[in-house]
């Protein structure tokens, strides 16, 4: 199946609007702009503007962390899906952080869904269980949840755009070396496809790009590229060291020659 591959850099609440820029900067120096592969930032909301006039399209996209799923109102302090319409491609949503530090249910994630749709945003799903409710023998039912919910309302002709992230949160940012295994992460999202399938049918499962993150490096991704569920990584830490993220994206493209 002729999928692109998709490397999504979450840089998370760093780099103010220089740093960003000098970022991007690197990234584009290095970065050819592989006709089979997408390669995706994600920085701050604050520097979305000033980097949508700099990268270069066929190099880079631009994907929000968050926004708010009400068009416009008197919401102080948001910023909706429709403001960012013109600037970003993708979205983040429904984030582990979000959820754990913002108190993001699962309602909130459908709604941010149907937002992100209604503005011509590609949503990046992201769903995964934290360390309890995998000790609890929880993951699918947490999946099962997450996954329904975020798609209640989604139409066949809807759910050809969306992207899902599969993100353990216990694997996340963490610089201890707990890492889930390849073996979890494609039982994961060969779950995650099976829902997908009794939804909407085989084809769409099988055309849906679905993500791995968890502390994803240059040293691991090839581990998680080349299983047969992963269409991509959604990378946090090592998004901030273009080094690293261009080693990632170099790997990735490599990869997807061998798959053809
Ligand atoms: C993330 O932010 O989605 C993420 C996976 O972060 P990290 O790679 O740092 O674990």
């Amino acid at each position: 199946m002729d999928k692109k591959l998709l490397i999504v850099g979450n840089w998370k609440m760093h780099l103010n609007v220089h740093q960003s820029s000098l970022l991007v900067h690197r990234l584009q120096e290095r970065l050819s702009g592989h006709r089979s592969l997408e390669v995706v930032i994600a920085p701050s909301m604050l520097t979305l503007q000033p980097l949508s006039q700099q990268i270069d399209r066929r190099r880079l996209k631009l994907c929000a962390q968050d926004a708010y799923f009400k068009d416009d109102g008197p919401y102080t302090g948001e910023v909706s899906f429709a403001m960012l319409g013109d600037l970003v491609q993708y979205a983040l949503i429904g984030h582990s952080a979000r959820r754990l530090y913002f108190g993001e249910d699962l309602d909130t994630v459908r709604d941010k869904v149907q937002a992100a749709i209604r503005n011509n945003i590609t949503p990046i799903i992201c769903i995964g269980e934290t360390k309890q409710e995998r000790d609890a023998g929880e993951t699918k039912q947490v999946l099962h949840d997450q996954l329904t919910t975020a798609l209640m309302n989604i139409t066949s002709k809807e759910i050809e755009r969306i992207v899902i992230a599969y993100e353990p949160v216990w694997a996340i940012s963490t610089f201890d070396g707990i890492l889930a295994k390849p073996s979890d992460a494609q039982k994961a999202l060969r779950y995650i496809r099976s829902q997908v399938e009794d939804l909407y049918g085989k084809r769409v499962a099988e055309a849906m790009r679905l993500l791995y993150g968890g502390s994803v490096d240059n040293h691991d991704v090839r581990s998680y590229l080349e299983l047969p569920e992963v269409d991509g990584v959604l990378v946090g830490a090592a998004s901030l060291n273009y080094q690293k993220f261009v080693a990632i994206v170099n790997q990735a493209h490599q990869i997807q020659t061998e798959r053809k």
